[in-house]
């Protein structure tokens, strides 16, 4: 059914971005004492051979963590970047950036003894390498890997016992439905849980569904009364490249991507306005790259 592997594109900008906000947005929630929730809607499979041959064969890290890691690294990086790429350094030994955390991995390297992580990954591959994965970690009870639909498998999470928890939902948008399926996975969320902190992860792409999603959080999240920050990366054009003579035209990978969060940190705000210039100056791959921060909400 699912022919999205994202063994193909760890550590590519989106990740980047993605994992970025992740780590800047869990770090500031755990200052607090009181147990957290992690709740990772699409987890994949956790962890990923940059140099293996789903990585190697699309090349996408390259353009990703590959230009923030030596030698390619700048001198100094914003404190945002400079903890996400020191993230995936610790999953790494010697010089090269062989190993690229997914979400469930970077989520769990910063959690505590008290916090709880459930996975929910439903690929049959990517569900038995997670739980692979976890297994290597012996974390007991602090982390669940799910064979299951996350969209649905969340509810039986929210609210969650210590009324704290971080919502990721990073689908692949496979499938179109996926848009309203995170819509309603939103919604629904609020009103189990209005105090959670939900962060969507979603393609820029020529797309109706993918223009309306987040201008449909917004709404939301206004008519909810809620807090929200929504940051985009756009790498390069997302216009047809032109063609070689005797080819077709091609429509470039990725262009770009955003993260919608509802009830976000206080702190991520500055937080990605000190960082989102120099990502997007550090992963640009035409002179259209460039990067939006808006807020809104109570
Ligand atoms: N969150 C991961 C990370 O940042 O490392 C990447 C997740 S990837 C973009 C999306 C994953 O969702 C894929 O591994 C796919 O197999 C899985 N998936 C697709 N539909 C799903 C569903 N309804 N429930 C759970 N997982 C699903």
């Amino acid at each position: 059914m699912f022919s999205y592997r994202h063994a193909f594109h760890a550590g590519n900008h989106a990740d980047v971005l993605k994992h970025t906000v992740l780590i800047a947005t869990l770090q500031h929630l755990l200052h607090k004492d009181t147990a957290l929730t992690v709740l990772d809607t699409h987890a994949g499979a956790g962890l990923y051979r940059l140099d293996g041959d789903y990585a190697a064969t699309s090349a996408e890290s390259a353009d990703g963590i590959g230009r923030l890691v030596p030698p390619a690294a700048p001198a100094t990086l914003a404190a945002a970047l400079q903890a996400y790429v020191d993230m995936v350094r610790a999953f790494n030994q010697g010089p090269a950036t062989r190993v690229y955390p997914g979400s469930p991995f970077i989520a769990q390297r910063l959690l505590r003894e008290q916090d709880r992580l459930k996975l929910f990954e439903l690929h049959p591959s990517d569900a038995r390498a997670l739980a692979g994965n976890v297994a290597q970690l012996e974390a007991g009870r602090q982390v669940a890997a799910l064979a299951e639909d996350g969209f649905e498998g969340i509810k039986k999470f929210l609210p969650p016992p210590a009324r704290r928890a971080l919502v990721l939902c990073d689908p692949s948008y496979e499938i179109k439905s996926d848009y309203g399926r995170v819509l309603d996975l939103v919604q629904d969320g609020l009103k189990r849980f209005a105090t959670g902190v939900y962060a969507v992860w979603y393609p820029i792409i020529p797309r109706p569904e993918a223009h309306d999603l987040p201008r449909r959080l917004k709404t939301m999240a206004n008519k909810a009364g809620k807090p929200w920050l929504h940051a985009t990366l756009t790498v390069k054009s997302s216009k047809l490249a032109p063609a070689a003579s005797g080819e077709n035209q091609r429509r470039p990978g990725l262009p770009a991507s955003g993260m919608f969060l509802i009830n976000p940190p206080y702190t991520l705000q500055a937080a990605l306005r000190e960082t989102l210039p120099q990502m997007a100056e550090l992963l640009a791959q035409d002179r259209h790259a460039t990067w939006t921060l808006e807020s809104g909400g109570s």
